[in-house]
């Protein structure tokens, strides 16, 4: 449990622990130098050779999800259920943003 740093280049999370204070959100990757992505305790890695979840979670990090469930808008909550392709990917991420 607790908040982590992924790297969707390396595939790798890193994790944060569960203490606010030490909240690194702008940490760049040890191994390729890239940019992590700061995510919720929800997320879950799946194996490197994981292809088609990786490009999953590449695209809902790119458009702004950081793996909150329920992701909350003014009046309302969708509930996250990892999508089975990008077609499902889009179509949450659609949601959310109709939240806001
Ligand atoms: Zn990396």
């Amino acid at each position: 449990m607790g908040y982590k740093n992924v790297c969707v280049n390396c595939r790798i999370s890193l994790s944060e622990g569960t203490n606010y204070e030490l909240f690194n959100r702008n940490k760049t990757c040890p191994t390729c130098k890239g940019k992590m992505y700061f995510v919720n305790e929800k997320f879950k890695a799946p194996k490197k050779s994981n292809d088609k979840e990786w490009k999953i979670i590449e695209y809902l990090l790119l458009s702004g999800y950081d793996f909150r469930n329920p992701y909350c808008g003014h009046e309302q909550c969708i509930y996250f259920e990892f999508p089975k392709n990008l077609q499902e990917a889009e179509e949450f991420i659609r949601e959310m943003r109709n939240l806001d």
